[in-house]
């Protein structure tokens, strides 16, 4: 996905009769995740994430449902208006403060596992002044999700008026970018998964069909190769495709149109999948093909670019520089790529200006895009860095794929 586009707007797909799950793919029928979640969710995170917290100079952590606290527990909470928290104070144990009508969910969730305690409130307490409470007294500094509501947040400031509040990412994030192997494998299959979707991209897109109702095939697809939700679906063709953040229209797709498929979703793991390939339906326009060979040459160049203390913008620097080269540097308009994980986009960004050095195990997006009008093409892959280059999660051919129109 490219830059700040919003998830798409019809997920979770289900509908078109029971999705068979893949043999070895962890999930049942019912829905129920039966992944390895303890190499996935180690139950010593927590006590790491503890340490941090204490190296950060925070008093404690206040984790609500979303990506924080699932990497932390494993806990894959909903988000409701409800208060639900996980605090990890740097010098106390660990408390999780849920609602009395979620305890059963969150007793039988990964956090069932782990030696937190569980702390029910009733539907007519404070849940805020019940944190509070139980807080260590002098606290200075608490971080908070980065993904918390607003709300939530607020009523912590006035529970808590006298402490400051910061990003939990200020501890997690240098956590949470470092994949562990468990993670690296996660994002193997998600990889893995959301490439035979795009092999099955071709069949769909046929002259005479709707972006919309490609898009709505391709939706089912992902849910079919195992992933638990669809997060994104563009299917930019033409004119649309020049445009990055298009996602779909009721366009119809013309002989000659060349279609920028970008699309992603979360397994059941929790892991998310992010791939972009760019199909022409029967034979693009000349001037296509030019800069479609360049595109490709500057994400290979960006790929080969990775490893261990490489910076960021010097990945973001060997993708512009062939393009920049060739006469099309003012139309690629958008950073060369994002990291992912539990959020399809988080840290590292593959950006000018970031200069933090790339380590193994950083997971991240190559997707650089050229988009002169009336057309344009990206081509992204999912990588990890590793001790000696990369490893792409991506495998389909990224030569230019021609369907018979
Ligand atoms: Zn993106
Ligand atoms: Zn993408
Ligand atoms: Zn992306």
């Amino acid at each position: 996905m490219v830059d700040d586009l919003v998830g798409f707007a019809g997920a979770p797909v289900a509908g078109g009769g029971p999705v068979v799950p893949p043999a070895g793919s962890g999930i049942t029928l019912a829905g129920v995740s039966t992944e390895p979640t303890t190499e996935l969710y180690p139950p010593e995170r927590l006590a790491r994430v503890r340490e941090a917290t204490a190296e950060a100079g925070l008093g404690a952590l206040l984790l609500t449902p979303g990506p924080d606290l699932r990497y932390v527990t494993g806990y894959d909470a909903k988000q409701l208006e409800r208060l639900t928290c996980l605090v990890v104070p740097a010098a106390s144990d660990p408390f999780l403060v849920v609602p009395r009508l979620e305890l059963p969910a969150a007793q039988a969730s990964p956090a069932g596992r782990l030696s937190v305690e569980m702390v029910a409130w009733n539907e007519t307490d404070d849940p805020f002044a019940l944190v509070r409470r139980r807080l260590p007294g002098g606290l200075r500094r608490v971080g908070v999700a980065d993904r918390m509501w607003a709300v939530m947040a607020l009523r912590f400031r006035a529970a808590l008026p006298d402490v400051e509040q910061v990003p939990a990412g200020t501890v997690l994030r240098g956590l949470r970018m470092r994949k562990s192997a468990a993670e690296i494998n996660a994002l193997r299959a998600a990889g893995a998964a959301i490439d035979r979707v795009h092999e099955a991209v071709p069949a769909l897109l046929r002259p005479g069909r709707t972006e919309r109702a490609v898009s709505q095939d391709i939706a089912a697809a992902i849910i079919a190769e195992g992933h638990n939700t669809v997060d994104f679906v563009i299917v930019g063709s033409g004119p649309n495709g020049a445009s990055p953040h298009h996602e779909v229209s009721d366009r119809v797709i013309e002989p000659g149109d060349v279609v920028v498929v970008d699309i992603g979703g979360t397994m059941p793991s929790g892991y998310c999948s992010d791939e972009t390939r760019t199909y022409a339906v029967g034979r693009p326009p000349a001037d296509f093909f030019a800069y479609y060979e360049v595109l490709r040459a500057a994400q290979r160049a960006a790929r080969e670019a990775i490893g261990p203390g490489v910076t960021p913008e010097s990945v973001d620097a060997a993708a512009r520089k062939p393009i920049a080269d060739a006469g099309y540097g003012e139309y690629f308009i958008h950073r060369t790529g994002h990291g992912i994980g539990l959020e399809t986009h988080e840290d590292p960004y593959i950006v000018s200006g970031n200069t933090e050095p790339l380590a193994p195990g950083m997971a991240f997006s190559v997707e650089p895009g050229i988009y002169p009008g009336p057309h344009g093409a990206r081509i992204e892959d999912i990588v990890v860095c590793t001790e000696n280059g990369h490893e792409s999660m991506n495998t389909v051919d990224r030569s230019l794929r021609i369907i018979d129109a």
